[in-house]
């Protein structure tokens, strides 16, 4: 029976690339925790709107935005088990009784610890660069949004106040006719 190489032994201490992201709070870019923001438009028009910088789905602006500072660090690993998916080793520090655990690739795995940190940088640079790419096209979608915003409610308010000048002036008519309705009904009865 041909046996099948595995490229990290069972039991062998290595060195692995593991997430050690954080999170932390600081004050909405857009309106520096007041919750709010002044949208003032080219005719001198001024609008103040919930900021939507800060707001998350359909919660209220809470004035501060969550950012992660993605970071790596080597971690001594030892596998117990190795499983094979997809043409890929995985290796777990489980037993192999455990029934619950998770697996690391072996893309994270290495016998050097220098190579380790190379690769825990790399990891770090290319998820803080995808982390700020998000940041900043939600930002811009999010400022994008507010200025739809007020554009659309001010049409909407243009809209209601000529159908509500056209609703007024068919009353003021039909008011009208009535009145001269009641002035021809005298007149004839005179
Ligand atoms: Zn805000």
């Amino acid at each position: 029976m041909p046996a099948l190489e595995i490229p990290f032994a069972i039991g062998e201490t290595v060195w692995c690339s593991e997430p050690a992201s954080t999170r932390e709070r600081l004050p909405c870019p857009d309106c520096d925790g007041a919750k709010t923001v002044k949208m003032l438009l080219g005719n001198g028009e001024v609008y103040t709107l919930p900021c939507r910088g800060c707001q998350v789905g359909c919660d209220p602006s809470r004035g501060y935005v969550e950012v992660v500072t993605w970071s790596y660090e080597p971690r001594k690993f030892t596998p117990r088990r190795v499983d094979m998916s997809c043409g890929e080793f995985h290796y777990s520090a489980a037993s192999p009784e455990a029934t619950c655990f998770g697996y690391v690739d072996t893309s994270k795995m290495f016998h050097d610890k220098a190579e380790c940190e190379a690769d825990c940088e790399r990891r770090a640079k290319e998820a803080q660069e995808g982390e700020d790419q998000r940041m900043f096209w939600n930002l811009k979608s999010k400022r994008k949004d507010m200025a739809w915003s007020v554009h659309y409610w001010r049409s909407q308010a243009i809209k209601f106040r000529k159908e509500l000048a056209w609703v007024e002036a068919r009353l003021h008519v039909s008011k009208e006719k009535k009145a001269d309705a009641a002035r021809g009904g005298t007149d004839a009865d005179a």
